[in-house]
């Protein structure tokens, strides 16, 4: 289509996805794109034409792609490589059980109005208690309970954003941030994430367009696995004092180390009160709580509060108590030092099955954490067309396109390693190193 309308491929990859944003087409991987049926049938029945009815959304790239992608990834014999999400099967459902029998919770766990907007008091006080032992001292006036880190980072944007304000990320990102992002109209400044911050670059975007805030995950990023150095983050910190920019830290990962303890959080270094901390239980725990927290000055808290307020009144009680007695039990960490042995064992299996398998087309640096191996693929494969061949063979992963804000001719693929047991990781890389490696991918 491309060459017969003299048109480069990504403006016909933007059309799509514009098409796809007003509800006009359908995407269906291994499939292909088609003229979306409901609006058919709204013109047919004389249906309201909700299509034309809702606000202007921002382009969120690949969003449709990404939620089938993403949707119930160990519910078939397909191998998915592609969501953030932990192994049920290490799911510890005993740890429910006893800080629910031990925690004897009561009326308030049911009730409406008997939790705080900001969340469950005694919760905010150990989370407060434990973010300090890890180094992040933080009072209970310093944390808000959200609905999982995704909403702490909306009521963020929410409170922060005006259309057309400046905003920085590292790119590549998190593709549910660039969705917020958008959302709210900003305008977006790509930090190059080569091997790390160029934090030149920074300043001078600081001083050129005085962005808002910068959003940042530095440690075990998404999707690549890279760690901000130290010496970074001191000299991070310093720039964003000096020009007072908001610093989003956001920090689901740095628990899950497999080697040695990363540096010190951007929070804990924290010299100015610019920095707003995210975190979740979603990989160290179960995602399904939907429970995260915001640390940061109660100025902020206050004002996430209130944006929060219209958006659900408070987090789920029932699990913030679980939550709460949890860590006053101390099941958590006894959690987490199993879930790290056992992804590390799955990061070497993954990385082990690539290198017998496929290593003269795919390459990565081994992360030290986090759940992703981040793996460059050497032409003349790409990665959209792999994923429709894969998909096909019941193996995906997410191209790493999704990944940046304007960047459909990435050579990169991201592989989630924590999702399935050995066995299936390494079938996985079979099934995909066939594809690759048939030449019938190019
Ligand atoms: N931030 C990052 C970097 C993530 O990877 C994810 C989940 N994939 C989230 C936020 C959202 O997590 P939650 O389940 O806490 O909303």
């Amino acid at each position: 289509l491309a060459s017969l309308l003299e048109v480069s491929r990504t403006t016909i990859i933007n059309a799509y996805r514009l098409l796809e944003e007003r509800g006009l087409v359908s995407t269906r991987i291994g499939s292909g794109t088609y003229v979306a049926n409901s609006n058919v049938a709204d013109q047919q029945t004389n249906d309201m034409p909700w299509g034309q009815l809702f606000s202007p959304h921002y382009k969120s790239p690949l969003s449709s792609l990404l939620r089938s992608l993403v949707a119930t990834p160990t519910a078939d014999e397909t191998i998915s490589f592609a969501a953030g999400m932990p192994d049920p099967a290490l799911y510890d459902l005993k740890i429910i059980e006893k800080a629910l029998i031990n925690g004897n919770p009561g009326l308030e766990a049911v009730d409406y109005g008997h939790i705080p907007i900001e969340g469950y008091p005694p919760f905010r006080r150990s989370l407060a208690a434990w973010q300090t032992s890890q180094g992040i001292r933080a009072t209970p006036d310093n944390i808000l309970i959200v609905s999982g880190s995704q909403q702490g980072l909306y009521l963020i944007v929410k409170s922060l954003i005006e259309p057309r304000d400046y905003v920085i990320v590292e790119s590549p990102t998190y593709l549910g941030a660039i969705q917020v992002l958008e959302a709210a109209g900003a305008r977006i400044l790509c930090l190059p994430q080569a091997s790390s911050l160029d934090l030149g670059v920074l300043e001078d975007f600081l001083i050129r367009y005085r962005p808002k805030l910068f959003y940042t995950i530095p440690t075990f990023q998404n999707p690549t696995g890279q760690v901000m150095p130290l010496h970074h983050r001191q000299e991070l910190i310093r720039i964003a004092a000096r020009y007072r920019l908001a610093i989003v830290e956001d920090d689901p990962y740095s628990q899950l180390y497999y080697g040695q303890q990363p540096p010190p959080s951007l929070k804990s270094l924290d010299t100015y009160g610019g920095v707003i901390y995210l975190g979740t239980f979603s990989k160290i725990l179960f995602p399904g709580l939907r429970t995260g927290w915001v640390n940061a000055a109660p100025q902020v808290i206050n004002r996430l509060a209130q944006e929060k307020q219209y958006v659900d009144l408070h987090s789920n009680n029932l699990s913030q108590i679980i939550l709460h007695n949890c860590l006053e039990q101390n099941h958590l960490a006894d959690h987490i030092s199993f879930v790290r042995g056992e992804y590390k064992k799955r990061r070497d299996t993954l990385a082990g099955a690539i290198r017998q398998y496929c290593s003269t087309n795919l390459d990565f640096e081994l992360p030290e954490g986090g759940f992703y191996l981040w793996c460059n693929i050497r032409p003349p494969a790409s990665p959209p067309e792999l994923l429709r061949r894969c998909t096909a063979a019941g193996v995906t992963f997410v191209p790493g396109e999704a990944f940046y804000l304007n960047n459909t001719e990435s050579r990169q693929i991201r592989l989630c390693f924590v999702t399935h047991s050995e066995d299936r990781l390494k079938e996985g890389i079979r099934r995909l190193a066939r594809i690759i490696t048939s030449g019938a991918a190019n």
